[in-house]
This record gives C-alpha cells, sequence and structure tokens, in this order.
C-alpha cells in the first residue's frame, strides 16, 4: 500500500474510445492516478454479459483500449493497469459473493431493467447478465478499494457493492471496506447528430481518429437549426459545434465565433473547419503517444504483464483472507 486511498475502475473492451468515453471517464482516471493509488481494469468478462454470441472482436478491442488508456496519459508508474480475465480470482470471489446476494438486490438494479427494454434485439434473459453487478462488487472489493469514481447514473452499482460487502462482513467478519462512490465532474459530448456520443449510433468522432476523419466527421455535424441560409443570424447557445469549440479552441476564438454567429458574419462551413482544426490539435500529442505504444508492441505487452502481477498478488491475499473467514 502507498498511504493513498485506492480507487478501482474499469471498462468494458466494445472498441475504440471516443471523446465521450474520454471527457466522461479517462481523463478523470488521468488526473485521479496521481492523487490515489489507482488499479484500473479491463473489464473483459463484463464485455460477454451483453456481447456473449460475438466473442472474437475481444482480443483486439482490449488492445485499442490500452493504447487509447496509454495515448490519453495513463502512466504504468502512477497507476496498475490490468485484465480481469487474467485474474482468476475475480471469478471465484463472484461465486462465493453470487451464494450470498438476495436475487430481488438484481432484478431492481436500474441499469438491469433499463438494458433489458433497450436492447431487445439481444437475448439478455441470462444468469451472467442478472449477476453482473455482483461480478462488479467482485472486482471492486477483491482490491479493497475504498472509493469508485462514477458518474451520477452508476451510483447505485455502488451502493449494490456495499450492500453486497456489508452483508458478507456480517456472515463472516470484517474482510471488506465498503468502497465509497467518488462522484466525477463529467462533460456530456454529444455526437455529430445531436445524439449521446456513442459507437452504435455512429455519431462519434475517436481519440484515434486522424485530422482528415476529424474534418469530415465535423463538416457533417447539425449546427442551429433555424440557420438555414448563410446571411441568417445564428444562435450559438443551441448549436453542438460550439459546444466543441468552448471546449477546444481558445477562448478569443470563442467569442469571436459568438458575435460572428450572431451577426450572421461567419458560415458554418468555415465555423466547423475553424473548431475542426482545433480539435485535431487537442488530440494531435493523444495520437502522438498511441502511435509511441502502438510502434512498440513489446512494451505494451510488459506494462499488462507487470500490471497483471501487481493485481494477482492483491487478489491472492484478498483470497487467502476470504478462505479463511469463511473456513473453506
Ligand atoms: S456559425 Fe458556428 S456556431 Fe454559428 S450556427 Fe454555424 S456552426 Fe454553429
Amino acid at each position: 500500500m502507498t498511504g493513498k486511498k485506492r480507487v478501482l475502475s474499469g471498462m468494458r473492451p466494445t472498441g475504440l474510445l471516443h471523446l465521450g468515453n474520454l471527457h466522461g471517464a479517462l481523463a478523470n482516471w488521468v488526473e485521479m492516478q496521481d492523487q490515489y493509488d489507482c488499479f484500473y481494469f479491463i473489464a473483459d468478462w463484463h464485455a460477454l454479459t451483453s456481447d456473449y454470441e460475438n466473442t472474437g472482436h475481444i482480443s483486439e478491442n482490449k488492445r485499442d483500449m490500452i493504447l487509447d488508456w496509454l495515448s490519453a496519459g495513463l502512466s504504468p508508474d502512477k497507476c496498475t493497469m490490468f485484465v480481469q480475465s487474467h485474474i482468476k480470482e475475480h471469478a471465484e470471489l463472484f461465486l462465493l459473493l453470487s451464494m450470498i446476494t438476495p436475487v430481488p438486490w438484481l432484478e431492481r438494479n436500474p441499469t438491469y431493467k433499463d438494458q433489458i427494454v433497450q436492447l431487445e434485439s439481444k437475448d439478455l434473459s441470462t444468469f451472467g447478465f442478472l449477476g453482473y453487478p455482483v461480478l462488479q462488487a467482485a472486482d471492486i472489493i477483491m482490491y479493497k478499494a475504498q472509493g469508485v469514481p462514477v458518474g451520477i447514473d452508476q451510483v447505485p452499482h455502488v451502493e449494490i457493492t456495499r450492500e453486497i460487502a456489508r452483508r458478507f462482513n456480517h456472515f463472516y467478519g470484517n474482510v471488506f471496506p465498503e468502497p465509497e462512490a467518488i462522484l466525477t465532474k463529467t462533460f456530456k459530448v454529444l455526437g455529430a447528430d445531436r445524439r449521446k456520443m456513442s459507437k452504435s449510433y455512429g455519431n462519434a468522432i475517436f481519440m484515434a481518429d486522424s485530422p482528415e476523419e476529424i474534418t469530415q466527421k465535423v463538416s457533417g455535424m447539425i449546427t442551429d437549426p433555424q440557420r438555414a441560409r448563410r446571411a441568417d443570424p445564428g444562435d450559438p447557445d443551441v448549436c453542438n459545434v460550439y459546444d466543441f469549440h468552448k471546449m477546444y479552441s481558445p477562448q478569443d476564438l470563442v467569442d469571436e465565433t459568438k458575435s460572428q454567429c450572431e451577426a450572421a458574419q461567419i458560415g458554418c462551413v468555415d465555423c466547423k473547419k475553424a473548431m475542426a482544426k482545433h480539435l485535431a490539435a487537442y488530440l494531435e500529442p493523444l495520437r502522438e503517444k498511441r502511435e509511441y505504444y502502438q510502434n512498440r508492441p513489446e512494451l505494451v505487452d510488459e506494462l499488462i504483464v507487470a500490471g497483471n502481477e501487481k493485481a494477482s498478488r492483491v487478489a491472492r491475499q484478498t483470497m487467502a483472507e476470504v478462505r479463511a473467514a469463511m473456513g473453506i
């Protein structure tokens, strides 16, 4: 232990990360690695809870994910990055916790109910999908994490983890601390079509996109819907391109864009080009870092092995305590 508070978080490897993932979670992870003892994991078993039929992309997605993490600034010197399925103790703890978790706790999970409706094309009436909060609890308490960085909508997940840890401690003695939700500041990034940015909507700008891809995607972004012609004054406050300007462009350009748009002194085509340039410049150092690691696959392998080993040491120790507490 480093004396720092330990936090744990994971991501399902579903493909390249986009700006929504970057500003919604990853940027916080990067910030936190300086303040906490951070364990970050690739949740490949969790990827199976809803996508159990098509597993062909998981391996490639894991590679893309670690490259995205490194490009955003996660450093193996500052945090522990590991792969869930390499630490078999997660499966053992999941099994043991599943013995003590009442089914109604899982059935009332809001994400469970919501996803069953949202993803009606998939058969989610599986034991694994119902039980994924138990796996999540195992992931978290395995490392005796004191904190879990989450957005407000994920607080119920941390709550169920706390309940499961409490129940375990009640039956077998005090083994696990109850983790707290660390509410992180998040920016909601909308996609080119103004819906939530998401791979499945096909509206995402990826962290790894080239300047050309960015320019092309930005050119298709929806602007102020009332501004039909170049001569019409626009309203930047209802325009997604302007929201992007506020995130990526220098302040003087943001101010200028607002006044010029409102006075119809700038067209949307030029406005988008200017924003795309700054967005590409913002992502340039990330792309460079990604390329660096892409060209050195052995370095990436090494850091994953080192992260897995460190996680494994903690997991083995925890499971020894768990088995002793349960007398098995
Ligand atoms: S000029 Fe820029 S801010 Fe104004 S509506 Fe067009 S894209 Fe949006």
